[in-house]
């Protein structure tokens, strides 16, 4: 792939009208530099074009019509986890966040992708993740791949190292036998006096691969004495749509949860999932110009919690048992950097006994972003590599996390690094502990 950045005579923007990034957004960036250590992806690459300053100019540079959209300027940008690292580390306010999903939306009108790649994506993005049913029957054939020994089999003769897809299929979730799907529109009571009442948000990729840490998440607030409503019309939260620039697909999300979930009924909208969560929180900035929903998505964004948050706020009923283990936290990105949640998750495995050790870093990125290390498998590696070895430094009995991309990648990690660490969500372990 060339890298040349063509130079364009009579500057016109490369970007289309609508939506796309504004002046005042770019111009919030001041060039200062004090993001790029906190970036994994210039901390791996050491390059300007990767990293947000870097990126930041390219748009708009491209906006300007000085720059054209073309291979280069979408190789940044795909590079980039969107882990938001930057936005914390920035002392100027500069919303990264709504840069790049703006500008990936750009790059999805105005950049024709590989055929192969643009279909791939359309079935996923279009098809398969806004639907429960064909998401299900996807993932059926996944678990019939993993358990019917084909899967043993392509590791054991080589073939998918040949196929050069080894690492992608480390990756890939194991798919569980009893999808989440199932307790949809079911209402779980609470255990003892009732202290409140939430609606809980199932996930996509977490129904068919974490659908036991959902019944997990259930039990936690049952012994907390919360009642959990499941809303049967919910659909996934849109994260992985708005990520890739496919804004109008997460609105639609967005709308079908809101009519779902948004209830007087409901103290809260509860989730498991980081991802999720800072995109529900962001259902108000994505619908601000629908006249229908304006509102609604304000009300609804003020109800959405993490668990981790909820609890906190309701206050944690004392464990039976105690988690008498070593742990250290990694924080989601998502989590930390687009939610400001950082207390509350350590908070609580201390409220359950456990040593909490600090590894260096814990809230940089490790490498998952949404499809990220599946898309860019080298590079989050490289990423993940270097988060493993602050992992190392703390020698953890349990890595605890609070989203389920980072614990599949942290565990892939653990396995590149050799470590004897068991990887978990926090709510698991306050299962354990109840
Ligand atoms: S979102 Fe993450 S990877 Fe992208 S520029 Fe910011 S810090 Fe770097
Ligand atoms: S810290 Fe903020 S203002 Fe400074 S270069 Fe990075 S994005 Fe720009």
């Amino acid at each position: 792939m060339s890298f040349e950045t063509p130079v364009l005579e009579n500057p016109v923007s490369n970007f289309s009208p609508g939506e796309k990034p504004t002046w005042e957004l770019y111009s919030k960036c001041v060039h200062c530099g004090l993001c790029l250590d906190n970036c994994p992806t210039y901390r791996a690459l050491g390059t300007e074009m990767d990293s947000p300053r870097g990126r930041i100019y390219q748009m708009l540079q491209v906006d300007a019509g000085r720059l054209a959209l073309a291979d280069s300027f979408v190789t940044h940008i795909d590079r980039c986890l969107g882990c938001m690292n930057c936005q914390t580390a920035c002392p100027s306010g500069v919303q990264y966040g709504h840069l790049l999903e703006s500008t990936r939306a750009q790059i999805e009108e105005n950049y024709p992708r590989p055929w192969l790649q643009r279909t791939i994506r359309k079935h996923f993005y279009a098809k398969v993740l806004p639907s429960f049913a064909k998401l299900s029957s996807t993932a059926k054939l996944v678990r019939f791949y993993q358990q019917s020994g084909l899967q043993s089999l392509a590791r054991s003769t080589g073939l998918l190292k040949l196929l050069g897809v080894a690492e992608l299929d480390a990756l890939s979730p194991r798919i569980e036998k009893d999808f989440s799907f199932a307790d949809l529109g079911k209402v779980f009571p609470a255990e003892g006096t009732r202290r409140g009442r939430v609606a809980m948000l199932i996930g996509c990729v977490a129904s068919v691969a974490f659908a036991e840490l959902n019944r997990a998440t259930i039990r936690v607030l049952a012994c907390n004495g919360i009642e959990v409503c499941i809303p049967k019309a919910q659909s996934c939260c849109g994260a992985l749509h708005a990520h890739a620039g496919w804004l109008e697909l997460a609105r639609a999300q967005a709308r079908k949860n809101i009519d779902a979930m948004l209830s007087r009924e409901f103290d809260a909208i509860v989730t498991n999932a980081a991802g999720c969560g800072a995109t529900m929180k962001e259902y108000a900035a994505l619908l601000e110009h629908d006249p229908e929903y304006a509102e609604r998505a304000k009300q609804f964004v003020a109800k959405v919690r993490d668990i981790s948050e909820y609890l906190a706020e309701v206050g944690l009923v004392p464990p039976k048992r105690k988690v008498n283990q070593r742990v250290t936290y990694s924080d989601p990105c998502h989590l930390a950097h687009a939610q400001g949640i950082r207390k509350p998750p350590r908070e609580l495995l201390k409220a359950i006994g456990a040593e909490v050790v600090e590894m260096p870093r814990a809230d940089t990125c490790c490498g998952s972003a949404g499809v990220y290390n599946i898309v860019q498998n080298e590079l989050s590696m490289k990423i993940l590599d270097e988060k493993m070895e602050f992992v190392e430094m703390v020698e953890p009995q349990i890595i605890a996390t609070a989203n389920v991309g980072c614990m599949i990648q942290l565990a892939a990690g653990a396995k590149r690094k050799g470590l004897n660490a068991e990887v978990v969500h926090v709510v698991e372990l306050l299962d354990r502990a109840y």
